[in-house]
């Protein structure tokens, strides 16, 4: 038997304050030159602050280079669950490293604990966010994910899968609006184990 955990909104954002380690001014200046660039007048009203806005913006969609992913993969203490857990419908929202484009989907995680070893539930939508809010290829997204989750809590298996639009291929280039993107990163049990993915796989595809 599985547990199954619905998670349509991840609880609370990274903890880390934006910014912090960011240069703002040095990002305020290149949205000026792209401003420039593309044939603003960068003293206009409507643009005043937009390179400031724009340096904030980019502090927290990047916020996972300045945080820990793997504090969000300590065991809980005296559990003795080891069923597979399903956390599925982790929305994240991330930005391409080829156009700084987002691209935003869901994430679904699936684990099999080994002696016990859990982690919290909201700690597996953090450690989504964390390597989310960086710049991504969602290949490597979903196996950063995977692979922490996996050395971290050494389960019997790990089973990742993300689905999303990337508005590189949807509002520009090839111009396809609605085409998903899917990704998977399986690691130890889940491998070897057809009927237990399938089993998994059915779980995360199942609507309610
Ligand atoms: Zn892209």
């Amino acid at each position: 038997m599985a547990t199954i955990y619905s998670a349509t909104e991840p609880d609370e954002g990274p903890e880390d304050l934006p910014g912090r380690e960011v240069d703002l001014d040095k990002i305020e200046r290149g949205v000026r030159l792209i401003l420039e660039g593309v044939g603003e007048d960068t003293g206009r009203a409507g643009l005043q602050r937009t390179p400031r806005r724009v340096a904030e913006m980019y502090a927290e969609l990047t916020a996972g280079m300045r945080e820990d992913a793997r504090e969000h993969v300590r065991a809980l203490p005296g559990d003795k669950h080891d069923e597979m857990v399903i956390v599925k419908d982790i929305s994240f929202a991330s930005l391409c490293e080829h156009h700084l484009a987002p691209f935003v989907g869901k994430c679904h995680v699936a684990y099999i604990p080994k002696a016990g070893r859990i982690v919290g539930l909201s700690k597996l939508a953090r450690l989504v966010e964390t390597f989310a809010r960086r710049l991504q290829v969602q290949e490597r997204l979903t196996s950063e994910i995977a692979d922490t989750l996996f050395d971290g809590l050494k389960p019997v298996g790990v089973m990742v899968v993300m689905e999303a639009e990337h508005t590189c291929m949807t509002i520009r280039g090839v111009k396809k609006p609605g085409a998903i993107t899917i990704t998977s990163a399986i690691r130890g049990g889940f491998r070897k184990d057809s009927r237990t993915r399938a089993e998994a796989m059915a779980l995360i595809r199942e609507k309610e």
